[in-house]
């Protein structure tokens, strides 16, 4: 550790002490109760932090799949004939009820996913509440959303969510399909279904009809399941850019809406004239809260050469003060992978990025929790444009610092990848940030920060990281079809 790193200072450790009442095993949610899969299989969710298994969970298969859009389709006929004003209150209803739980979900997203709770507790939560507030005020107000036309819903719309903000995502997707009067059949990930079954014990309470929402678990084929179901009506995805290409294949002969949320490599260009304390924060925040398990992770840096050795020197000293461990514990930095087979992903990305050439920093001094999924976080420098840690997504705490001398240089080189999904700006200059921000080709442009999301601001890439946005007016759009009104 060098003098710089030195000043690291002790926490006691902080354990969150609630636990959520976890079942031995979880049903699939249709038509407003949990019954058995039609293969009576299951497949276990587990800790990442700690290995241990947490649930037996539903596998659901096609015939699940088929039950749930019947369910849903019946469904749909009242739902989408509910006056908006009624559909509002059920939408605020789970909001309030989703704001009640928020400590108990918080405390379980952590332990199904490996995030530290700080995020969970204090960026999931309330943006997962959020959503159903921004969509239920939508609910009754939607012909203003779309001048001189006529919103209708679609009909069953078919939800596949990731795992690195399960619940988040479910929000994302559910509040504006209900919101536009459409149903839902839900797909949750693999290694993070618990929260998601408990937002459907939530629906059981506050009594929202029956099949409106349905959420079918699985693991292995229950994805592609949803996704080939004649009865859908809208297809919503989140997650690698390679499913999403097999699934716009699948999608190829259907005349049906398509949204991809999927992979990115972002860009966070930092000029000399930027606020460096406030732009390191952004950058370590854009990189390894959360792991790196963020498809917008600013996981390129450029920063400009003049600055670059004081920058990387910062860079190192905040490294070393970040706490890696027990995702419960309110100081922790940085939670667990969140399964061995990412873990694998970057180790094995990591030692590519060495084994081109590019220099490694790490701090070591930590010692790591002896079980679950563990990786530190930790920067390149080195880095050519041609390495694959420049090129391709990681989805894990490492970040590639690579620098440029004009502003042209740091906009060509951002600019060079597949991937749009979003980058960051970090400079004094009002007219350098507008300059830049237009030039970049990224869904989202944050300007000096990073990682901020509210309902009422679309979210959404360009390029290989998809298509379609999240949220706000633009949101709406993906779950209606539009008629022309009459004059
Ligand atoms: P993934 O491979 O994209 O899988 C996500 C979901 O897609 C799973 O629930 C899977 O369900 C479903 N799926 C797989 N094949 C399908 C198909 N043909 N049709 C429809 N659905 C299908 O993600 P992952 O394995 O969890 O993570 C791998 C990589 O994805 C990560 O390393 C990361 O790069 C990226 N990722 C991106 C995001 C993001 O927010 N953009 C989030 C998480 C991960 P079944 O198991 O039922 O098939
Ligand atoms: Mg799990």
């Amino acid at each position: 550790m060098t003098a710089a790193e030195g000043t690291r200072l002790e926490y006691a450790t902080a354990p969150e002490r609630l636990r959520p009442q976890i079942d031995a095993s979880y049903g699939l949610f249709i038509n407003g109760e949990f019954v058995e899969p039609a293969s009576n299989a299951s497949f276990v969710t587990t800790d990442p932090a700690t290995g241990r298994k947490l649930a037996e969970v539903a596998q659901g298969d096609e015939r699940d799949v088929d039950r749930a859009v019947q369910a849903a389709k019946a469904a749909g006929a009242r739902w989408s004939r509910l006056k908006p004003s009624e559909r509002a209150k059920y939408l605020f209803r789970l909001a309030r009820r989703l704001q009640e739980c928020s400590r108990e979900l918080a405390v379980l997203e952590t332990m199904d996913g490996g995030k530290p709770i700080r995020e969970s507790r204090d960026v999931d939560l309330p943006l997962a509440a959020q959503h159903f507030f921004y969509h239920a005020g939508w609910a009754d107000k939607l012909q203003f959303a779309f001048a001189g036309a006529t919103p209708k819903p679609l009909g069953v719309c078919g939800q596949i969510i990731p795992w690195n903000f399960p619940l988040l995502m479910a929000a994302w997707k559910i509040a504006p399909a209900l919101a536009c009067g459409n149903t839902v059949v839900l797909k949750p990930a693999e290694t993070t279904p618990l929260t998601a079954l408990h937002l459907a014990r939530i629906m059981q309470e506050i009594e929202l009809p029956d099949g409106v929402v349905n959420i079918v678990t699985g693991a292995g084929n229950t994805g592609a399941a949803v996704v080939n179901h004649p009865g859908m009506k809208k297809i919503a995805f989140t997650g690698s850019t390679d499913v999403g290409r097999h699934i716009m294949h699948s999608l190829a002969a259907r005349d049906i809406p398509l949204t991809l949320e999927l992979g990115g490599k972002s860009p966070n260009i930092v000029f000399a004239d930027a606020s460096l304390d406030q732009a390191i924060e952004g950058v370590v925040s854009g990189i390894w809260f959360n792991q790196g398990h963020v498809c917008c992770a600013g996981s390129r840096l450029y920063v400009e050469e003049c600055i670059a050795e004081e920058f990387i020197a910062a860079l190192r000293e905040r490294m070393a003060r970040l706490r890696v461990g027990d995702p419960l514990d309110k100081n922790t930095d940085v939670g667990a992978i969140n399964s061995a087979e990412q873990l694998e992903r970057i180790e094995g990305l990591v030692s590519c990025g060495r084994d081109q050439g590019a220099v490694l920093h790490e701090i070591n001094d930590d010692p790591l929790p002896s079980r679950g999924n563990w990786h530190r976080p930790c920067f390149f420098t080195g880095v050519e444009p041609s390495h694959t840690i420049a090129r391709e997504e990681i989805f894990g705490p490492v970040l590639s610092v690579m620098t440029f001398r004009t502003p042209e240089e740091a906009i060509r080189r951002a600019n060079s990848t597949p991937y749009g999904l979003a980058a960051g700006v970090w400079t004094d200059k009002g007219a350098k940030i507008f300059d830049i921000a237009a030039r970049l080709e990224a869904g989202v442009v944050w300007c000096n920060t990073y990682n901020m999301f509210d309902a009422s601001s679309p979210f959404g890439g360009t390029k290989a990281s998809g298509f379609g946005r999240e949220g706000g007016r633009h949101g709406l759009r993906a779950y209606v079809q539009l008629a022309e009104a009459r004059s």
